[in-house]
């Protein structure tokens, strides 16, 4: 049976950074959830189609076929056979992937091709509803958080560092109301599995975070 690592939390928390660094360190696949819903919001983005017409949204949906592959083992998303991972990580793309994450028939496709990759091999996989709706069996399940200041602040030096003058209280805003959509919506919202570890990253370096989860890891594995 394969053992499963679940890692879910708000934008920003620092999910995929720490469950890279896991599944890099146990040699598991990095199953990146966010990328697939990011894919599915760049079709409805190049379709033109408005987030609100369930209709539309549903129906192109019913068109995407989203795979997932793998290159000198970095995550690969593919939109209709189109390689598209590059095209997938801007704010653009991440609030249309939250405005149409809210329909069942995007989260049916994507949650089964996600139970699908973690059933026959080790996977760390990250997203908003991973412990409580896709790997519900999961060994271990984190629920990665930290405050919506500190986030906004790591996505502004992100920026700053691809030499982008970001608005500090523009990014903190649109974090704030990305994780009232998460948490508030019918389907899988964000929230903590019951049987979740809460680990929060306020105040924690990447290595400190890396450290517990290692940790629970052994813990759970009886290495
Ligand atoms: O994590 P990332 O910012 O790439 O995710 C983009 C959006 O996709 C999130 O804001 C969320 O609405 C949605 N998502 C989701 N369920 C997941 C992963 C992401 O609803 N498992």
């Amino acid at each position: 049976m394969s053992f499963n690592i679940a890692i879910d939390g708000p934008a920003g928390a620092g999910k995929s950074t720490i469950a890279k660094k896991i599944a890099a360190e146990l040699s598991f696949i990095y199953v990146d959830t966010g990328a697939m819903y990011r894919a599915m919001g760049l079709l409805f983005l190049r379709k033109g189609i408005d987030p609100k017409d369930s209709a539309a949204i549903e129906a192109a949906a019913l068109e995407a076929d989203v795979t997932i592959g793998y290159e000198n083992g970095e995550q690969q998303v593919y939109l209709n056979g189109e390689n598209v991972t590059a095209s997938l990580r801007n704010e653009e793309v991440g609030n249309m992937a939250s405005a149409t994450s809210i329909y069942p028939g995007v989260r049916r496709q994507l949650t089964a091709l996600q139970k699908e990759m973690a059933a026959n091999q080790d996977v760390v996989m990250d997203g908003r509803d991973i412990g409580t709706a896709v790997l519900p069996d999961a060994q271990l399940k984190i629920y990665l958080t930290a405050s919506s200041h500190v986030r906004a602040v790591r996505r502004y030096e992100e920026l700053k560092a691809k030499g982008i003058e970001g608005d500090l209280a523009v990014i903190e805003a649109d974090i704030i109301e990305r994780d009232q959509r998460d948490m508030n919506r019918e389907i899988s919202p964000l929230r903590r599995a019951e049987d979740a570890v809460e680990v929060d990253s306020s105040n924690m370096t990447i290595e400190e975070v890396v450290e517990t989860v290692q940790r629970l890891c052994k813990e759970r594995r009886g290495v």
